[in-house]
């Protein structure tokens, strides 16, 4: 069994221990084992430690009964004495954030008896899902309350129950088990089955930031970050705020405000947009004296429907059919064809293949896309004869 300095301090970032022994994996990789260790092995829902063992890189850290592994490039002589360090600032991280999600899932147990079914850390926030449902009222609340209970920074400490003194308590657990069960109790908040390092007292924690939440099978799920992901999160909110700021020069307090009522003028133009469009097409048409045979022209101001209801109108105005190419891309076009007097259902392949296109429609209207040179496209489109 490996001696397990993480339980005893999760603020011990360096120690000597002495190897044990050194398992060559099938990977090529070494599972190296230590007399003793602070490295936290993956477990309830933390990610293992990193770190150096002698100077050499701790890969992943991991534990099979009682014994902990530490996985290696390099294989590491038996008996011999080695420093380690854990790489600090991560694991500082993640007990910020682990223990700022035990003050959150006590509070929503004990306001409002809904369980923590899920829980998932990624890197710089987390997931957390409730059995029931919370409203937005609840979350605001929830986070005020959760960081008095950082404010008032109140011990944070972990201990082994034997299993008389464990039946007898109450505490949050996903796991039935009986047996070496280890609580960790956030004084007069929480008291939860965990076996990863947390922080000593909840200042520790810095802020508790509820960044999210959304209705998730039945309950709620929150995105929740805390301490200095907190405010690495925050920084990269006021960035974006400072941008938008300067984008619409409006006081960063204004920003939303000042979102609106560019929405607004942007729906005014395309009001503005569609009328004008229509007008030229009123004009277009009104413009075009009836012709035996067909009319095609190119347009690269009209939107589709405005080209849609020109194609119709002109559609009146000749025997055979009209149509209208607009770009879509370098070479690319679009096209619409509309006629009153050709099958254009029944032509479509012919005028599909004659223009290098696909696209099809009704017997009065067709559409699609068609490539090269728009020349060549509109002299086949005037010069077909269709029946
Ligand atoms: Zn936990």
């Amino acid at each position: 069994m490996t001696d397990k300095l993480y339980y005893q301090n999760s603020h011990l970032f360096e120690f000597s221990a002495e190897i044990i022994d050194c398992i060559r994996r099938e990977d090529r990789a070494y599972d190296v084992i230590l007399d003793r260790t602070a490295f936290f092995p993956e477990g309830g829902g933390q990610r293992s430690d990193e770190g150096m063992i002698g100077g050499v890189q701790v890969l992943h850290v991991s534990e099979k009964e009682g014994i902990v592994f530490h996985r290696c490039e390099v294989p590491m002589e038996k008996g011999r004495r080695v420093d380690c360090r854990i790489e600090r600032e991560t694991r500082l991280r993640r007990m910020q954030n682990h223990s700022g999600e035990h003050v959150v899932s006590g509070l929503v147990h004990t306001r409002f008896g809904f369980d923590n079914v899920g829980f998932h850390m990624s890197d710089g926030f987390m997931t957390v899902d409730f059995s029931g449902e919370l409203r937005n009222e609840e979350i605001v609340q929830l986070e005020q309350e959760a960081n008095e209970i950082v404010r008032a920074n109140v011990p944070v400490t972990a201990f082994f129950p034997s299993p008389d003194q464990l039946k007898a308590l109450e505490y949050r657990s996903k796991l039935d088990l009986t047996q070496n069960v280890r609580l960790v109790r956030i004084e007069g908040c929480d008291l939860c089955a965990c076996c990863a390092p947390h922080v000593s007292q909840t200042g520790e924690i810095g802020i508790i930031r509820i960044m999210d939440h959304m209705r998730h099978r039945g309950g709620t799920r929150i995105t929740l970050t805390c301490g200095m992901d907190a405010l690495e999160d925050c920084r990269r909110r006021q960035k974006n705020t400072v941008r938008i700021s300067n984008l619409l020069s409006a006081r960063q307090e204004d920003i939303a405000d000042a979102v609106d009522r560019l929405l607004e003028n942007m729906a005014a133009q395309k009001l503005r947009i569609a009328e004008l469009s229509m007008a030229n097409v009123e004009y277009l048409a009104s413009g075009t004296d009836p012709v035996k045979g067909n009319i095609c022209l190119v347009d690269r101001l009209l939107d589709e429907v405005a080209l849609r209801e020109l194609v119709n109108r002109l559609s009146e105005k000749c025997s055979g059919i009209a149509a209208a190419l607009f770009p879509s891309g370098e070479g690319q076009w679009r096209y619409i064809i509309g006629s009153r007097n050709v099958d254009l259902r029944k032509n479509a392949l012919l005028i599909n293949r004659g223009i290098n296109g696909k696209g099809g429609g009704s017997s009065m209207m067709i559409q699609g896309s068609c490539s090269g040179d728009v020349e060549q496209i509109r002299h086949f489109l005037t010069e077909i004869h269709l029946s």
